[in-house]
């Protein structure tokens, strides 16, 4: 098939949002860009458009999809008992990168949930998405748009460099905001509970709901505990190059990084590492690329995966990472960073 990109870097372009609209009525998959990570979307209360998803990733079967909605009032349609903590959240942080898992209805299929009896539902801060999810019937199956295990497309090239020849098109909105997935919180069962941390922090869903908890397994090294979020349990994000993580102060850990550099020189291996604005310049004997500024955590967030994918351009054979505690979306970027080198940390 041909993949047909529509530019809108410049906001919605009517007739193309009405083209891309009728692809999702009929059954097929159009990839387009949220604030977060560009989706790939497909008519989440069609059983056979939501399967196609599932092949054109590659995802596991049992690993649901977010339904993506317009308007506060569509969740009506596709929860049942829905909690009073729901129109809170939602006041507080649609729309934006905040998904609420809720009890499904009938008429969402069990291929949009994996199986299960809860949905996912998010509503998202992008005027173009918003666009394409009203024209495509209001109900939108968007996963992140990659190739399952791949690091999030946050630009269109990364998902034409993906999915080109087996969705039908792309929306290209230029690169994206925020660059790491939306926040999950289960809402249905007792206290409200964090699947995946995100752009929300815990305290800014404490803020508003009182009380929160996180799902144990994201806070555990115990592989006994299994995530309450599918997609949780696979291995994700990871560049082709091995990548490991240098954590400490951060002078020892410039020191470690530049040793490990020389010896793998020495062996005629090449090194990437991922440096910061500020700590670029300390390193020799390797390809360095910054993610952003330590005193802008935002700009780490909106280059995480973007730099994953760079190194897969080139002849690195192993990449070192600092480590990115930062203030609101450390818990999220140091979850992503984490699951892409495969749990392989070195403390200094
Ligand atoms: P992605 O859209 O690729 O970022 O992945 C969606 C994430 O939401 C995956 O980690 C899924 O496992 C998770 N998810 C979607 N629906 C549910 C649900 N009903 N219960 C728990 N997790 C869910
Ligand atoms: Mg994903």
């Amino acid at each position: 098939m041909e993949t047909v990109v529509e530019r809108m870097r410049d906001g919605i372009d009517e007739a193309g949002i009405r083209r891309a609209g009728e692809i999702l009525r009929r059954g097929g998959l159009v990839a387009f860009p949220t604030e977060t990570v560009y989706g790939l979307g497909a008519n989440a209360l069609d059983a056979d458009a939501a399967e196609k998803i599932y092949r054109a990733k590659g995802r596991p079967s049992d690993n649901p999809l977010i339904v993506h909605i317009a308007d506060w009032d569509a969740i009506g349609k596709i929860a049942v008992d829905v909690p009073p903590e729901a129109k809170l959240l939602a006041d507080a942080f649609w729309p934006g990168p905040l998904t609420m898992i809720l009890k499904k209805s009938a008429v969402v299929p069990l291929a949009t949930t994996g199986g299960l009896d809860t949905v996912a539902v998010r509503l998202p801060d992008h005027a173009v998405a918003r666009a394409l999810i009203r024209a495509g019937g209001g109900y939108i199956a968007a996963p992140s748009a990659n190739t399952s295990g791949r690091p999030s497309p946050t630009r269109a090239e990364h998902v034409i460099r993906d999915m080109d020849g087996v969705i039908d098109m792309v929306i290209d909105g230029g690169d994206v905001r925020i660059g790491i997935e939306s926040t999950i919180v289960d809402l249905t069962e007792g206290t409200p509970t964090i699947l995946r941390p995100g752009y929300v922090s815990r305290e800014m869903l404490d803020g508003v709901l009182g009380r929160v908890e996180t799902d144990r397994a994201l806070l555990s090294e115990d592989e006994n505990l299994r995530p309450k979020a599918p997609g949780m349990r696979y291995r994700h994000y990871a560049p082709n190059a091995p990548l490991v993580i240098v954590e400490g102060a951060q002078q020892r850990v410039r020191e470690r990084i530049n040793a490990l550099a020389r010896e793998n020189a020495e062996k005629g291996r090449a090194t990437g590492v991922i440096g910061t604005d500020e700590s670029q310049g300390c390193y020799t004997n390797a390809l360095v690329k910054s993610i952003g500024s330590r005193t802008d955590e935002a700009s780490i967030a909106r280059h995480l995966y973007g730099i994953l994918r760079e190194f897969d351009d080139s002849e690195v054979s192993v990449i070192y990472s600092e480590s990115f505690d930062t203030p609101q979306m450390g818990a999220a970027i140091m979850n992503r960073l984490i699951k892409a080198a495969g749990h392989q940390i070195i403390s200094v």
